[in-house]
């Protein structure tokens, strides 16, 4: 760890602990670069969190081939999302049972949670090269980063945070593009206003009375409820989103009643409630979060590009050019870093 006011230098700085930073981290060691990754938080992951009932992500798809791949290399298992039975509507008029369960779309799971799959990653990387506690305040013209009394001098610096928090909480290069600037500090934080909901029980009851755990609400204050059960029910959960402005003291006994209206009384006892709010996560969500609508600026072209003459790099989920917001767009971003920081370096070129 550098100590206070020492000056370390290094390949390549990356910003951010989550999927996004960890695999471009895990690519460029492979590639023989000297990389130090700095976290705000104390633990790696960001938007992944929980283990084995995910706070943050929860799902990817068919046709998500990075995370299927990330997932096979490092031996974490995943397993089909469970979908059988009845799904439920609630609205004003009462609840309503659907059959088929129109609700889920065919998704895989990561068996101990999605967390598992950053675990896996940073266990990939040499120790030390993950900083934690370590919030990045300055980014200066000749790459120099500054967290508290800690120095790194870098020659790439990788901002692997959502766009519009890196403008909000560091203060970047002066000589950055103003467009840059703008199109980041109005790119939205993907799922970065909402509110997780997990309800843990001591078995997938519902499973038993025909129900796929599968609900839409009109009434709320969930708004959408699946089964987040792991594989073969254990351990047993259901999930749903709320709306970050309908939090409140009390929140939790209307939740409570939420599902015993929908699920029956067996909702009554859960072992657990976990309310994950996204929006009032400093290290994930600046205060200007809820103000952003325009998701045309994920992927942006100006994104695609370093800037800075090739040594600073945009690499979160927002910034990818497919698959933005999800999993498998933080793997995306990750793999265009990588192969733009290797295309322009000559191997071990750096820390001569
Ligand atoms: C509730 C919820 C549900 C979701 N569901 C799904 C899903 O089912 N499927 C799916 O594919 N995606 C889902 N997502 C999105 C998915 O979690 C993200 O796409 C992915 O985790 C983003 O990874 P990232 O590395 O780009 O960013 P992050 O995970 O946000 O990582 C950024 C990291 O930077 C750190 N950081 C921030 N500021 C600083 C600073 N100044 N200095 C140092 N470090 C800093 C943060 O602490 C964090 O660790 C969901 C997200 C949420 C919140």
């Amino acid at each position: 760890m550098a100590a206070t006011n020492e000056l370390h230098s290094v390949d390549v700085a990356v910003i951010g602990a989550g999927m996004s930073g960890l695999a471009v981290a895990d690519g460029l060691i492979r590639a023989g670069f000297s990389v130090r990754v700095l976290e705000a938080r104390d633990r790696i992951g960001g938007r992944l969190q929980g283990s084995p009932l995910d706070r943050g992500a929860s799902w990817h798809w068919p046709g998500e081939h990075r995370v299927r791949a990330l997932a096979q290399r490092c031996g974490v298992e995943t397993f089909e999302q469970y979908r059988l039975g009845d799904a439920l509507i609630d609205d004003i008029s009462g609840v309503h049972r659907y059959p088929g369960n129109p609700i889920d779309v065919p998704a895989y799971r990561v068996v101990g949670g999605t967390f598992a799959l950053a675990a896996a990653l940073a266990a990939q990387v040499p120790p030390g090269t993950i900083h934690l506690g370590r919030p990045v305040q300055d980014i200066s013209s000749d790459l120099h980063i500054a967290s508290g009394d800690h120095r790194w001098r870098a020659h790439h610096v990788v901002i692997a945070l959502p766009p519009a928090l890196a403008v909000h909480a560091i203060a970047l290069p002066r000589e950055l593009p103003a467009g840059l600037i703008d199109v980041a500090a109005r790119t939205p934080v993907w799922m970065g206003d909402s509110v997780k909901v997990v309800a843990h029980f001591s078995a997938p009851f519902w499973r038993h009375d025909g129900l796929a755990g599968a609900a839409m609400s009109r009434r709320g204050p969930l708004t959408e409820v699946h089964d987040m059960s792991g594989p073969d029910g254990e351990p047993a959960a259901l999930f749903g989103f709320a709306r970050a402005a309908s939090m409140h003291a009390d929140i939790e006994t209307d939740i409570l009643a939420q599902l015993i209206r929908m699920f029956g009384p067996q909702a009554s006892q859960p072992i657990d409630i976990l309310i994950q709010d996204w929006s009032r996560e400093e290290w994930t969500t600046p205060p200007v979060a809820a103000g952003l609508p325009d998701y045309a600026m994920f992927g942006h072209p100006l994104y695609q590009q370093p800037a800075l003459d090739g040594r600073l790099h945009w690499s979160s989920t927002e910034t990818a050019g497919s698959y933005a917001g999800h999993i498998e767009g933080a793997l995306a971003a990750a793999e265009r870093t990588v192969a733009s920081i290797v295309s322009t370096t000559a191997r071990g070129a750096l820390s001569q």
